[in-house]
């Protein structure tokens, strides 16, 4: 679970992190309120939204009167912003905070993950933080400070201050910068997070080290044991047909390809994606309709596929362990009947009442191809979805 700048900057100060003075809105008219509030003459207003490089998509506005702020807001409420991390459509832009601009002097970036292969949470620390951290990765590795953190010890205060050194932080930013490390880590133990990150961490001319964005990723596995964090969601900033699949059970994700899929089993599904791609097609959704899965269910899963804009055929895989292959096709029947069938489908059931399912299908008035084997299956609605894209 993602969670908003101004959020993660408000779990931030409980931990002893600094942050600028910010308010957040979620009105225009509360615009001049925030300027007199923050006080000072320069004001940055920044989009809340569920993503990254919002400063390169025009999601962070500089500001130097509070006309000025009052413009960005009215431009950017109400709006989606297009980042290079977000698809084309962007997220809605329904809260802006406005903060205090700041002094910069310099632009680190400090964050924590869990690096799998050397099994440890890693501290990521670097000189060059701001805008381009992705570039600085991409092409100039050494410039990333890696220190990886022994799991059955803990991060020191000595561990922290030698990565200040490397980062050349003296004095009281040094000791700044500790706190904030350690404020960081214990947030990242605490609350089950999967990515903490600061980008940038800023010196101000006053000397004071401040956390200027914040990003934190929740682990979706332990939000049961969080609910704290779990009432920070906001799915104004989630996919609309991930969100609905999940009321239902279904493990759906969306991609951009043109071919729907509906699978049982998450290595079935992949394997069937799999296998689309080696043939010359590409899915437009991961879906695994689970073990136990009901008619009712198959329905809506279908129904999901075949309301996604770019989807030009779909494809059935049901392997029939648990669930029966007769209930499969009566849900698809079903979805059928209620939302209609536009697109081509190929259907391949396997396993338990597999011929009842397929006789089922075969027997029905819709215009269904039932195929017994995978790869047959893969190839021909390949076919046909190229057919109806062409
Ligand atoms: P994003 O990472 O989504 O682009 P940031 O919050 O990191 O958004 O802001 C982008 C850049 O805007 C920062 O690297 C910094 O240079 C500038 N910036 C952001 N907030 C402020 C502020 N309060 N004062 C001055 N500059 C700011
Ligand atoms: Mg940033």
């Amino acid at each position: 679970m993602h969670i908003h700048e101004y959020q993660a900057k408000s779990l931030f100060r409980q931990f002893n992190i600094k942050t600028p003075e910010a308010v957040l809105i979620d009105h225009v008219s509360q615009a001049k309120n925030a300027c007199s509030s923050l006080g000072g003459e320069l004001w940055v207003v920044k989009a809340q939204v569920h993503a990254g490089g919002r400063g390169k998509g025009g999601g962070v506005i500089l500001c130097r009167s509070i006309k000025e702020v009052e413009k960005a807001c009215n431009q950017l409420f109400g709006s989606n912003l297009i980042t290079p991390q977000t698809d084309v459509k962007g997220l809605p832009i329904n809260q802006l905070l406005i903060e205090g601009g700041q002094n910069i002097e310099r632009e680190l970036y400090l964050g924590l993950l869990v690096d799998r292969q050397t099994q440890k949470i890693t501290v990521l620390a670097s000189t060059e933080g701001g805008m381009d951290i992705e570039k600085v990765a991409a092409e100039t590795p050494d410039k990333i400070i890696k220190f990886g953190v022994d799991p059955l010890g803990n991060l020191t205060t000595e561990d922290c201050l030698s990565i200040a050194e490397k980062l050349n932080l003296e004095g009281d930013l040094a000791k700044q910068f500790s706190n904030a490390l350690i404020g960081l880590y214990v947030i990242f133990t605490t609350k089950d997070v999967s990515l903490i990150e600061i980008n940038p961490l800023i010196t101000t001319a006053e000397n004071n080290l401040l956390a200027l964005d914040g990003k934190i990723d929740f682990d979706d596995n332990a939000l049961y044991r969080h609910e704290d964090i779990v009432k920070l969601r906001d799915t104004s900033q989630e996919d609309e047909k991930e969100n609905e699949a999940s009321e239902h059970q279904l493990n759906y994700i969306s991609l951009d390809g043109t071919i729907g899929c509906m699978v049982n089993g998450a290595g079935l599904a992949m394997a069937t994606m799999d296998l689309i791609e080696h043939h010359g097609g590409s899915p437009a959704n991961f879906l695994d309709v689970g073990g136990g899965t009901t008619a009712e269910r198959v329905a809506k899963a279908f129904e999901l596929i075949q309301t996604e804009a770019n989807v030009k055929g779909v494809l059935v895989n049901i392997f029939g362990g648990i669930v029966r292959c007769d209930l499969i096709a009566e849900g698809i029947l079903q979805a059928i009947e209620k939302v209609g069938l536009n697109l081509p489908i190929v259907v391949r059931l396997e396993g338990t009442n597999a011929p009842a399912g397929l006789k089922l299908l075969d027997d029905s008035d819709c215009d269904i191809h039932t195929e017994a084997d995978l790869t047959q299956a893969a190839i021909k609605i390949v076919a046909l979805a190229k057919g109806v894209s062409a």
